[in-house]
């Protein structure tokens, strides 16, 4: 009984991380020129020193990230795709940047007591889920936004997108049929936003191909949960100018998804976890 509590939840974490676009860029000084544009906004709107590394890109949670510090910002993003695919990752994480010096996204962490009741052998693979959970719904929005406002400056976000469903379809393949439906109720609702959030930068075609893939692998209450958030926040998305209105969108669908308490949310304005 135990073991199918936990193996469950383990594929669970790569599945979602087979499903996050993130953030990263490269270390060469030779940027593109629309890059080298993009850095000029980004120094107009902090003074942190911005240091970008690059990783080998294969299939993994995360394409790019972020971490950042008192005086600095490490963006890491996977490289060698192709130089548009390189861009467009570096141009993400550059975005989100300039999002938060707007006061977007605060950051998104999992509530201390919410793993109470698991057991010690399957926390840390919880603890790792609901982190990746936080995040994904933390961004959902932002990401979305980033995808309009880097294409209007020259980027193509679908190469990323792209990326992600050809990762996420060849690892379905290692799943058995309908286990999603076995899992803790924590991984179908975190599973569920990010198959939403994925929902709303994919075009149709491209979520089609995912919803065959991992539908008869993560059953149908996943795939049930999804599409009730896609129902309730249809046509809902983040303004460039608006940020605490995205912010209180992020809390909606963080209630949404059955998560308020289980993931805190930091308001990007008073730095409160809420
Ligand atoms: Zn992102």
């Amino acid at each position: 009984m135990k073991r199918r509590a936990v193996r469950p939840f383990r594929v669970g974490i790569i599945v979602l991380a087979l499903l996050v676009l993130q953030c990263w860029p490269s270390d060469a000084p030779n940027y593109s020129k629309r890059i080298q544009a993009l850095l000029g906004e980004v120094k107009a709107v902090t003074d942190k020193q911005i240091i970008i590394k690059t990783i080998p890109a294969t299939p993994q949670a995360l394409q790019g990230h972020s971490n950042e510090f008192t005086d600095r910002i490490v963006i890491t993003i996977m490289s060698g795709v192709s130089p548009d695919y390189d861009d467009a990752l570096l141009a993400h994480e550059l975005f989100h940047v300039i999002l938060n010096s707007r006061g977007f996204a605060g950051g998104g962490i999992p509530s201390q007591d919410s793993d109470a009741g698991i057991a010690e052998a399957d926390r840390q693979r919880v603890d790792q889920a609901l982190a990746y959970f936080a995040h994904q719904i933390n961004s959902c929005f932002s990401d979305e936004l980033i995808d309009r406002e880097t294409l209007k400056r020259g980027f193509n976000p679908k190469l990323l997108l792209d990326k992600s469903v050809e990762w996420t379809v060849e690892q379905s393949a290692a799943y058995e049929a309908n286990e999603g439906d076995e899992w803790p109720d924590l991984g179908k609702k975190g599973q569920a936003a990010v198959l939403f959030c994925l929902s709303k930068r994919l075009s149709v075609a491209s979520m089609h191909r995912i919803e065959t893939a991992l539908e008869p692998k993560l059953g149908l209450s996943i795939f049930q949960l999804e599409r009730k958030l896609a129902l309730q926040f249809r046509g809902n998305r983040c303004d460039i100018n608006e940020p605490d209105a995205c912010y209180q969108l992020t809390l909606q669908l963080r209630n949404a998804t059955g998560l308020k308490g289980i993931i805190l949310l930091r308001n990007p304005r008073t730095s409160v976890l809420e």
